[in-house]
């Protein structure tokens, strides 16, 4: 009786764990040949995908998905670039999954990004150069920054329909 409760408990710990997020292989990741080896890092790590689709993404869009960025002097250029080619859209399942992934992506700013993460080791630009230049970061990755981002954004970009509910070989060795 006690060792059913335990696990009843159990369960309930894990399920607060479990986390989805929304991450986004930006145009110059599709561009520039990398979404496999950018997926990759995230299913090494064993994180589930939970549904995966290719997006070309509207100026409508891109403002509602970086509705908090809109006022900052950098928006108009990040919309250029969000919108100049399709995106990958990934949603990710997994134990603390929204820190796990933004651990992996990096810092914002690949120049200060560390070696190891993915902006880190796929590009080196600064905020110095693309202000200079005009332009947006280019840092190959959108990632949910907390629990608020994740819960929106995987609405907003993902229906029930398309999130996939089957097992991994991962799954087996962690619970
Ligand atoms: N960005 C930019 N210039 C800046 C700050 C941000 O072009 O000075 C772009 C960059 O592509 C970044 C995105 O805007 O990934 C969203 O900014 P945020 O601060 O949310 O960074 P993130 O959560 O992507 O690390
Ligand atoms: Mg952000």
């Amino acid at each position: 009786m006690l060792l059913k409760q335990l696990k009843a408990t159990e369960v309930k710990e894990e399920t607060k764990m479990m986390e989805q997020t929304l991450v986004l292989i930006k145009p110059d990741g599709v561009q520039r040949g990398l979404v496999g080896r950018i997926l990759g890092r995230f299913e090494d790590v064993g994180l589930k995908i939970k549904g995966v689709k290719m997006v070309w993404v509207t100026p409508e869009f891109s403002k509602k998905h970086y509705k908090e960025l809109l006022k900052k002097h950098f928006y108009p250029w990040l919309e250029e670039m969000i919108t100049e080619g399709p995106v990958v859209a990934i949603v990710l399942e997994g134990l603390h999954a929204i820190e796990l992934v933004r651990k992996l992506v990096g810092a914002t700013e690949p120049r200060t990004a560390l070696p190891g993460t993915i902006r880190g080791d796929f590009a080196h630009h600064s905020y110095e150069f693309t202000d200079a230049k005009q332009r947006s970061i280019k840092n190959l990755v959108h990632a949910s920054g907390n629990a608020k981002e994740a819960k929106e954004e995987v609405k907003l970009w993902f229906t029930d329909k398309e999130l996939h509910a089957y097992k991994t070989v991962h799954e087996k060795h962690v619970f």
